[in-house]
């Protein structure tokens, strides 16, 4: 049935119903059939249908709804296309339908409707492609000159789009071998179209008002597609016509032409870039590698992802300060003043970081140990950081080290990784933007190690003052130097610092404070600082001395000051509100809920007057001026005391002793327990405790029990053999916490001793040092740490080894008045000092034993 030849259609047809989608004649579409009429149509016309003409069947476009119709036939438009059925497609999925491919024959109206169920029938008319009408033409010139026209536009339209598609190779060819009336049903089909215009052009029975209409359409065509061309560079143009002609796609000016500024802007962009580039002052080595990327990045399409990639990268490098820096400005007279107004007491640190900054002040570089300040939290390392960075005048950053296991965080990742980017320091300097800051390694011990490399091992070369002039992040891939940048790193405990770091660091010891200090910090440094934070003055609330004690002792059980500093905020939040409520008060007196406004006004205006708040909880009222903070008001508002200050209740039973332990937040007291019952001589050892700990519990029995007569002690049945029919249980409470070290040798040895004589240990006393068999003490660390927080705990007296002794130089005047040092170098003078009366020694009978 070629296109140019008469055709005869059967004069009643069935009707297929369509709602989205005009068919013209000669060209061809799918459409979907799921209403139950469609349906019946396609099951029992097409699918049982064996000559070609059961395969004709009337296409209506337009009709509404194709879910309603399923009783009464909605209204049909008068014009359809006879179409040939050329495939059906059933499927089960999502729900049962057809898929039909239908070629659009000719127009037909319908005359009648003969039938509406199950699928409607019509007669009809067809209205062109008639034997009649093939030669016969209207006027030979009218038409003869707009088909001309159209020819023309047609022509044009497909010559602008690429003919190596073989498509529209085809469609070239067609336009000359189909007869000229064809032509405009098929473009309209082809082009950019609305249904609408399409349904006008099915309407168009008459052939000289189809050319006239579809001429306008294909000149709108033609402009889009010229605008597209102007828009586009010579390739993607191409491809983007062939695409922008498909049906259901539309060129968008607007978009095209914001596009467009984008682009030049990009391209300003890149211009810029590599004026910034050649301007800067990177090295000359960084500068090669630059210019080589920004060659590549001008030959790369922006829509590439290596562009933004490589974009960013020379962004970075820009922005580098590869020779800004800041000028020191060092005078040690003011850098004392300064490290002094801003911390209380740590001295030894102080008197340290001053001598390390004259040393850079007279030689003028920074090939020294790099320090590192080792301590509890909260002991103020991260703000002494900070006020060197403030001292010097140099810019400060802190690198947060905790938990990174990926060296990677410290080199940067290689480009060849999507997302990758540069390491800690390199983003660092970044931030900073000179290349001389103070970088502040926070929490070195925290280092974490795992497949992705050692962190650790990457952190060698950035501290390394021999290695570190050339620091290669492996993003940036050109080296940084780091020569300039002082960096100071803080842990809580050298244990877990790997040795190939330790050895480049010096290692400056912060102690946790005694209560005094912490006293003197709070009223000197945290409580001005809380006030301001809340917008409170000094007027408005007072904390004495004694409240700060009580803060210290009752409610915070540490080496450092972070949680008496938030335990201060908490009072000033709650002292704030207070504060508020009473000057939203004071601005409206009289309002009308308030019961006994006088009452209320006396408050108001009788202002400063000092008095205990006890009542804080009762918010109705306004607050006196200033608020003061007293015991009352402290569990008010921090409820409860959490901490007992006396121990002595706990010691009411033999078998506890007092232990001092050392822990990287600091010192702290260890109740050690023990008791006896009947068994086979075990030993149960309960509490987290690492190996040392278990070898010293052992040394401690062995040794009791080799001097049990001396000292008489025995077991539950009266013997000199201590583990004779009995078992022993030592428990170390805070059981969640591990424990190890031999520090607790001594402290066994007492509970036990304890125990087995059914004497009770002095209340006061806590000890610290390491057995032997022979029950010599042997010296142990942290003797500063454990003996604060004795003081802390209220003890009065600590036992400690007595090659000890120098350690008690640094600790605090006021500590040394309250607590009483007992050095002691053998375990019968623990003994003696540990229980009242001193632990009474069976006087050894010597006996000559004559041989003779
Ligand atoms: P760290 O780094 O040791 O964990 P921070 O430096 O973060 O502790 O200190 C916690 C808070 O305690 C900071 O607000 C700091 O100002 C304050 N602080 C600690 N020690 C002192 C001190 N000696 N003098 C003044 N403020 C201190």
């Amino acid at each position: 049935m070629a296109a140019g030849s008469a055709i005869q259609i059967p004069s009643r047809l069935p009707l297929l119903l369509t709602h989205e989608g005009v068919l013209l004649p000669g060209s061809t579409m799918r459409t979907s059939v799921d209403s139950p009429r469609n349906m019946q149509l396609v099951r029992s016309r097409l699918l049982k249908g064996t000559s070609l003409r059961s395969t004709i069947i009337g296409v209506i476009p337009n009709t509404s709804d194709p879910i309603s119709d399923c009783d009464d036939l909605p209204s049909l438009h008068r014009i359809g296309t006879a179409a040939l059925a050329v495939q059906v497609v059933g499927s089960n999925w999502p729900k049962p339908h057809y898929t039909l491919l239908v070629t659009g024959l000719c127009r037909f109206q319908i005359l009648q409707l003969l039938k509406e169920k199950p699928y409607p029938v019509a007669e009809v008319e067809q209205l062109d492609r008639l034997e009649q009408f093939t030669n016969q033409h209207k006027s030979e010139e009218e038409l003869g000159e707009l088909s001309e026209q159209f020819y023309k536009y047609a022509v044009q339209l497909v010559e602008m789009l690429d003919m190596s598609v073989p498509a529209v190779a085809k469609l070239r060819r067609l336009l000359d071998n189909l007869p000229r009336e064809a032509l405009p049903d098929i473009l309209t089909s082809i082009i950019r179209t609305s249904n609408q215009e399409k349904l006008q052009i099915l309407d168009a029975v008459r052939l000289e008002e189809r050319f006239k209409m579809t001429i306008p359409l294909l000149v709108r065509q033609i402009e889009g597609l010229k605008l597209l061309q102007k828009t586009r560079k010579p390739k993607q143009d191409d491809d983007k016509r062939v695409v922008s002609i498909r049906p259901g796609r539309r060129i968008n000016h607007i978009t095209s032409t914001a596009e467009d500024e984008e682009e030049e802007e990009d391209h300003d962009d890149v211009v810029m870039l590599e004026k910034k580039i050649r301007t800067s002052s990177m090295s000359e080595q960084a500068l090669k590698v630059c210019l080589k990327e920004m060659k590549r990045l001008k030959k790369m399409p922006q829509s590439m992802p290596e562009y933004a990639l490589t974009r960013n990268y020379l962004e970075l490098m820009v922005e580098l300060p590869w020779n800004k820096s800041t000028k020191d400005r060092l005078e040690i007279r003011a850098a004392r003043i300064l490290l002094d107004n801003d911390h209380y007491a740590m001295e030894k640190l102080k008197k340290r970081v001053l001598e390390y900054l004259a040393v850079r002040q007279l030689k003028n570089n920074l090939k020294g140990p790099i320090l590192c300040f080792v301590g509890p939290p909260g002991v103020g390392k991260t703000s002494v950081g900070r006020s060197i960075a403030k001292t010097l005048g140099r810019e400060f950053h802190r690198i947060a080290l905790g938990g990174v296991c990926d060296q990677s965080d410290i080199r940067g990742h290689r480009r060849t990784y999507v997302g990758s980017m540069p390491g800690r320091i390199i983003n660092g300097l970044k931030t900073v933007g000179v290349n001389n800051p103070v970088f502040l390694l926070d929490e070195v011990d925290k280092l974490g190690k795992s497949l992705q490399g050692d962190p650790a091992a990457a952190l060698l070369e950035v501290l390394d003052p021999e290695q570190n002039h050339s620091f290669t992040d492996h993003y940036l891939n050109v080296a940084f130097d780091l020569s300039q940048v002082l960096f100071i790193a803080t842990a809580n405990t050298t244990a877990t610092i790997p040795p190939a770091l330790l050895d480049r660091m010096e290692i400056i010891q912060v102690p946790g404070y005694t209560q005094e200090e912490k006293i003197e910090i709070a009223h000197r440094h945290l409580i001005p600082k809380q006030l301001e934070q809340h917008g409170l003055t000094p007027q408005q609330i007072q904390i004495p001395q004694v409240t700060t004690l009580d803060i210290i002792t009752r409610y915070t059980r540490e080496a450092g000051v972070r949680s008496l500093d938030r335990k201060l905020g908490a009072i000033c939040r709650a002292v704030a509100v207070k504060v508020a409520e009473g000057q939203h008060k004071e601005t409206k007196p009289d309002r009308a809920d308030m019961g006994e406004g006088e009452d209320c006004r006396e408050h108001v205006t009788e202002d400063t007057k000092p008095e205990s708040i006890s009542d804080t909880a009762d918010l109705a009222l306004p607050p006196e001026m200033p608020i003061l903070i007293d015991f009352h008001a402290l569990k008010d508002i921090l409820g409860p005391p959490m901490y007992e200050t006396e121990v002595s209740e706990r010691l009411s039973q033999p078998g506890v002793a007092i232990g001092l332990a050392w822990t990287p937040l600091g010192g702290e007291i260890m109740f050690v327990e023990a008791s006896r019952m009947d068994g086979e001589g075990q030993l149960t050892l309960t509490g987290q405790l690492g190996d040392v700990m278990k070898e010293s519990a052992h040394l401690a029995i062995s040794w009791l029990r080799s001097n049990a007569k001396r000292y008489q002690l025995t077991n539950a049945s009266g013997s000199f053999d201590l583990l004779d029919n009995t078992d022993i249980h030592l428990h170390f409470p805070a059981g969640a916490v591990t424990k190890d070290g031999p520090s607790a040798g001594v402290t066994i040895v007492t509970c036990l001793a304890s125990l087995f004589s059914g004497r009770l240990v002095c209340s006061d006393v806590a000890m610290t040092g390491e057995i032997t068999l022979r029950g010599l003490v042997l010296p142990v660390g942290g003797i500063k740490d454990k003996v604060l927080a004795a003081h802390r705990a209220g003890l009065k007296r600590v036992i400690i080894p007595q090659r000890n002794e120098k350690d008690l130089e640094e600790i605090a005047e006021n500590v040394r008045r309250e607590v009483t040092f007992v050095l002691a170098s053998c375990l019968d003078e623990v003994l003696n000092v540990a229980f009242d009366g001193g632990f009474a020694v069976k006087p050894r009978v010597e006996r000559l034993n004559s041989k003779l």
